[in-house]
């Protein structure tokens, strides 16, 4: 089933406890992507970049295999999409340090004619009037998933509610679920987001893993464990677990609560390369066949048929 996705492909700055790491290739899209790739090709990809995009992030970025790039826009007068963000000791809470829009606060990227077809639509982090605006291009879709997070719950939720009228899944943080419903309990809160609208909400929930709620019932997925050697940047995992996830069902061309549950398993799977390495290394240097060994370590861990 063609998979499209939009977001930001951005230049992040992240501080750990122990490390800095400057002009990261990142973004939301970028993730994504990356890690969708993994399991269905091509991903294609609506975004933009501006004239001070790093040669080095374009050339890893065309590195990955399954990638279809005709719908990246180079925009020589803009500026990238940069974030900064700082992780606390247990490497779970961060906080922003700054976030430049860039080319967000210009006019969407075109969809290239050949994206038409597109089926499964994932809207990573992104303004809500840039998801809306692609979202409405895809009349026959027949999943629509999106991602958000605290700045845009901030700024534009009046956008992002009239966007939830129009998705069927929504992938959210359980702080960010309980920053939009005020509500702590993950499973309490997805029930309130799905009244705004989508039909099933994934929570996310760091170290401690992640659940669905659908109408067809909840599923859990825990975290694949790491040891600290491990955990060198968060960065985009959300993402990764996203591209993981939609994926496992763009290649399986099922939409039903059990392909969802193990696409949660692949997307835990996927996002937990995304943890060992700054930027896109980790992802980029990661093969299908370490992706399956891990699958395997994970379902005996896991005890997942
Ligand atoms: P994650 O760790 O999965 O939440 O994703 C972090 C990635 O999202 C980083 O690579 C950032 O460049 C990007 N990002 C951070 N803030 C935003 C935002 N407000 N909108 C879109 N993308 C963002």
């Amino acid at each position: 089933m063609p998979l499209l996705v939009t977001g930001t492909i951005g230049i992040d700055t992240v501080h750990t406890p122990t490390a800095k790491a400057e002009e990261v290739s990142g973004g939301s899209c970028a993730y994504f992507a990356a890690a969708a790739a993994f399991h269905h090709e091509p991903v294609r990809i609506v975004g933009a970049v501006g004239g001070d995009w790093p040669e080095n992030h374009a050339t890893l970025l065309e590195s990955i295999d399954g990638l279809c790039l005709d719908g990246l826009e180079r925009r020589n007068d803009s500026k990238t999409f940069a974030w900064g963000g700082r992780y606390f000791d247990n490497m779970n809470q961060r906080e922003t340090l700054f976030t430049e829009l860039g080319v967000l606060e210009e006019a969407p990227p075109k969809v290239p004619a050949s994206y038409s077809d597109s089926r499964l639509i994932f809207l990573a982090n992104s303004h809500p009037t840039v998801q809306m605006d692609l979202l409405l291009k895809f009349p026959d879709r027949e999943l629509a998933v999106a991602d958000t997070m605290d700045l845009w719950i901030n700024i534009a939720r009046d956008e992002l509610l009239a966007l939830f009228k129009e998705i069927d899944g929504l992938i959210i943080n359980d702080s960010e679920a309980e920053q939009l419903t005020e509500i702590s309990n993950p499973i309490t809160a997805a029930r309130a987001i799905i009244e705004m609208g989508p039909s099933f909400v994934i929570v996310k929930k760091g170290e401690h893993g992640a659940v669905l709620v659908h109408k067809d019932g909840i599923a859990v997925v825990p975290a694949f464990p790491l040891e600290l050697d491990g955990v060198i940047d968060p960065t985009g995992a959300g993402d990764s677990f996203a591209g993981g996830f939609m994926g496992y069902i763009a290649a399986s061309g099922r939409l039903d609560f059990p392909a969802m549950q193990a696409g949660m398993a692949w997307g835990t799977v996927t996002a937990s390369f995304t943890l060992g390495s700054f930027g896109l290394d980790g992802l980029c240097s990661t093969t299908r066949e370490d992706l399956e060994a891990r699958m395997l370590d994970f379902r005996r861990i896991a005890q997942i048929s």
